[in-house]
């Protein structure tokens, strides 16, 4: 379970990006956040596994309280919070297959899967990890001869390789096209029902966001102005 209890984030340019969020989200749950470019939508995903500090109240996730966390232990709670992007971060001039292996290399990730030191378990779980998103037949392939919806399963991979309680999504389709994502979208779909993690994802297609997810957020200037059931959104969150 995911709980804001009054988190508000001032940047040091004085721009308070969240203000006040109260928020309960609970295991298992498929969430999209909605609303404009600038509203916070960035902001309140990113405050979830310390990319960001919040700067006021208190956010916890599974009971651990986030802002609390240090050194050794930020580095063990991310990996129960796996993140995508939208520009899919992966090291390009180099195997699908390696770049889910950086999951069980994250103190030195260049390092450590780019000279191949891995366990056989680790390569079986990686192949795995790219089997549940349907791109095991690329496994050798290099990552820039794939698309970019190919890609972003590559880093879906990465995340599931790591085990991942929640999977946090900034943005995961933006740069893609409208048949790649619901092909990503879907990806997301089955890994939440089937496997139960819970997704908490950034979304400016609100058309897209009310296909897939159960529960839609919308946020506007660092409020919460909508929080339902895809079904009941107002047209002008
Ligand atoms: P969204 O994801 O909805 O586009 P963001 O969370 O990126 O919104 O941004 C919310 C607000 O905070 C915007 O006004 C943005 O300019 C500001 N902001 C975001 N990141 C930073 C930062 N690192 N430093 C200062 N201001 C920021
Ligand atoms: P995105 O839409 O992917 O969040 P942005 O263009 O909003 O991308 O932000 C890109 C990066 O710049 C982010 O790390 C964000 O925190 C930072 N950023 C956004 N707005 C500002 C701002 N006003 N001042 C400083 N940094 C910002």
């Amino acid at each position: 379970m995911i709980v804001f209890k009054q988190v508000s984030k001032v940047y040091p340019n004085g721009i308070e990006a969240l203000k006040a969020i109260n928020l309960h989200i609970e295991d298992g749950e498929f969430v999209a956040v909605i609303g404009l470019s600038g509203a916070g939508k960035s902001t309140l995903i990113r405050c979830i596994n310390r990319m960001h500090d919040i700067t006021r109240g208190e956010l916890y996730v599974d009971e651990i309280n986030v802002g609390a966390l240090k050194g050794k232990a930020i580095r063990r709670f991310r990996r129960k919070v796996g993140m995508i992007f939208q520009s899919f971060n992966l090291v390009n001039r180099t195997t699908v297959l390696k770049n889910v292996l950086v999951a069980f290399a994250p103190d030195n990730p260049f390092w450590r899967t780019l000279t191949g030191v891995y366990t056989q378990t680790q390569k079986r779980q990686a192949l795995e990890a790219l089997d549940q998103v349907g791109i095991l037949d690329k496994a050798y392939a290099r990552v820039d001869q794939l698309s970019g919806g190919q890609q972003q399963r590559v880093a879906l991979a990465r995340t599931l390789a790591q085990e991942p309680d929640i999977i946090l999504a900034d943005e995961p389709i933006a740069s893609l096209d409208p048949v790649t994502s619901k092909r990503v979208m879907k990806d997301f779909t089955r890994i939440n029902q089937t496997m139960g993690i819970t997704i908490l994802m950034n979304i400016h297609h609100v058309e897209v966001a009310l296909e897939y997810a159960d529960r839609i957020i919308g946020i506007r200037a660092g409020e919460v102005v909508f929080d339902g059931k895809a079904a009941t959104v107002d047209e002008d969150v």
